[in-house]
């Protein structure tokens, strides 16, 4: 058992959620943003911008600009879809945008797997610490490394 939510969403509905969100928020729903959404979902390990390059490029054949990625991945996290995990300097789709929560990563230094926890009371914390030094907390983004289950065996 790995799951820590209590539902995961299908490929197809976390594409129309990201698209449906892109368009409230007067994004627009590009053929890179959607290709590197596309392939942000087929990887669960974080994955660097340079790689992704690498392996879009091969995917489509076809040499493809870091421009037009790295903007791609800065579109995808100003949606909201797609979560940096700054350890790493690498990406990470998030598998359950439509529920507002805070990021909480655990990212196994053994392997690179990497668990998305949904939880409110460890970011809520943070944040009201942090509101105690006079401080507004916006994005919040927590990793925690270590090693897997897998790895730990
Ligand atoms: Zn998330
Ligand atoms: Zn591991």
């Amino acid at each position: 058992m790995s799951s820590h939510h209590a539902h995961s969403h299908s490929k197809a509905d976390l594409i129309a959620y990201a698209e449906k969100r892109a368009a409230q928020l007067k994004q627009r729903w590009t053929a890179p943003r959607a290709e590197a959404y596309d392939a942000l979902l087929d990887h669960s390990a974080p994955i660097t911008a340079y790689a992704l390059l690498e392996y879009l490029s091969t995917r489509h054949g076809r040499d493809i600009k870091p421009t037009s990625v790295y903007r791609a991945l800065e579109a995808l996290c100003d949606i909201g879809v797609v979560v940096k995990i700054e350890s790493l300097n690498a990406f990470r789709a998030c598998r359950h945008p439509q529920e507002d929560h805070r990021h909480l990563f655990l990212v196994c230094d053994g392997c690179g797997h990497t668990d998305e926890i949904a939880d409110h009371g460890i970011g809520e914390k943070l944040s009201h610490a942090a509101a105690a030094h006079g401080f507004k907390t916006g994005r919040q983004v927590l990793e925690l490394h270590g090693v897997c289950r897998d790895c730990g065996k």
